[in-house]
């Protein structure tokens, strides 16, 4: 089943010594295809879930921390470089870790687009989800 309700989401870097566990189901999933997303992760978007800062722990090595813009801290594993996470004052309580670096990608599928305003003109997707300009809070959804 898609979607199901896992009792753990665990992850981790490539070289693995970067590890997380998230308890329950995630508050939310998404894509977001904005200009600092696709740098911190060097891809053309990435896919977000959400844990609220109590269902979510690093369960290895910590993680090292960049601070991207102002009250903005992404943690990426100072050995293999692997992206690892977003935190920001404007979604406070909230750990923003990639679907894509889950033991099991397959868990969680996308809810959104978000920042569809950075999308790349060469990403095609007809996967029927809502696109934001920016986010769900801001803008409002885009006609398909
Ligand atoms: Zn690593
Ligand atoms: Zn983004």
């Amino acid at each position: 089943m898609l979607n199901e309700e896992h009792v753990f989401y665990e992850g981790g870097c490539q070289c693995g010594a970067v590890r997380f566990r998230g308890t329950g189901a995630p508050k939310w999933t998404a894509h977001c295809h904005c200009k600092d997303c696709r740098k911190t992760t060097a891809a053309p978007f990435t896919t977000y879930a959400s844990f609220a800062d109590e269902n979510f722990q690093w369960i290895g090595a910590a993680p090292a921390v960049y601070v991207s813009s102002p009250n903005v801290a992404r943690r990426f594993c100072g050995n293999c470089g692997t992206a690892m996470s977003y935190e920001s004052e404007r979604w406070a309580g909230e750990m923003h870790i990639f679907v894509a670096t889950l033991d099991d990608p397959e868990a969680l599928r996308p809810g959104l687009h978000a920042y569809v305003v950075d999308q790349l003109s060469w990403v095609h997707t007809d996967d029927g989800l809502r696109r934001y300009h920016q986010t769900a809070a801001e803008g409002g959804p885009l006609p398909k």
